[in-house]
């Protein structure tokens, strides 16, 4: 059951050349969806259009079926969906606890919201001993599983990221990804737009390749990989 689709999605900046042109993607629960492809391809606009920052010039959004298109950025939050923004953007003088409270704006029970700091601090112990600490103090890769903590502190069905191994030294990267596949697992729907396509092919369970705003391949890693042409033009091989 696909929880996040979009439909023929058309959205930019300067009218009337669209930065993505009829877009269509789809995300199920419990699936990791890899969105690749070269520098200026659209992959940061994609997910702009769908967390409500970027207006669609047309087509449609669906989440678990309803529309969130038209709903404003907080609304589409509301609905199940975050994002973990482009270079983590992570709030470097509050503390860690205080970022993860940002990430629950709109959860009213303050119950709730003390529940979910619990489970992330559960999944992310490194968290933990330092909810005190000022953000700005975290390790690159500590910043960046802070910001993916913030994003799941509003308990959402669709998890956005974008360029999460942005930075960081190659094992940190791998152990980020490991806890993407155990959200996963966990049933969570995960778009990963990624410019290192061989890291996000192994985590990928469906990849889509965007080049000028359109989509030109997609299909399962594995039949990706073996496409000569892909190979060429984006696996470095
Ligand atoms: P990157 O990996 O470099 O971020 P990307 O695939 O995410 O690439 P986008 O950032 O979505 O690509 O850019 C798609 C197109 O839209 C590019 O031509 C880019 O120059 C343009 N663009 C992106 N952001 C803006 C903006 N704020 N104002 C005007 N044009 C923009």
């Amino acid at each position: 059951m696909s929880v996040l689709t979009l439909t023929k999605i058309s959205s930019g900046y300067h009218a009337p050349q669209p930065a993505i042109d009829k877009v269509s993607l789809s995300v199920e629960s419990g699936s990791i969806v890899a969105l690749m492809g070269p520098n200026g391809a659209g992959k940061t606009t994609t997910l702009a259009a769908v967390s409500g920052v970027l207006r669609l010039w047309s087509g449609k959004i669906e989440l678990d079926g309803r529309r969130i298109d038209r709903g404003s950025p907080a609304e589409i939050v509301q609905a199940g969906l975050a994002q973990v923004p482009e270079g983590r953007r992570i709030l470097p003088g509050l503390t860690v606890q205080e970022n993860l409270a940002m990430g629950a704006y709109t959860i009213r029970s303050r119950r709730l919201v003390a529940e979910l700091q619990d489970k992330m601090v559960t999944l992310f112990p490194v968290l933990k001993q330092k909810l005190k600490s000022p953000g700005g103090l975290l390790s690159g890769g500590e910043q960046e599983m802070l910001a993916i903590a913030r994003a799941l502190m509003s308990n959402p069905k669709i998890l956005l990221l974008d360029e999460p191994s942005m930075g960081l030294a190659p094992l940190v990267v791998q152990r980020i990804f490991e806890y993407l596949v155990a959200l996963k697992k966990d049933g969570l729907g995960i778009l990963l737009v990624e410019q290192n396509a061989t890291m996000a092919l192994r985590i990928a369970s469906y990849a889509y390749i965007l080049e000028r705003g359109k989509v030109v391949a997609s299909g399962v890693p594995d039949t990706l990989s073996r496409d000569e042409g892909i190979r060429r033009a984006y696996l470095g091989a």
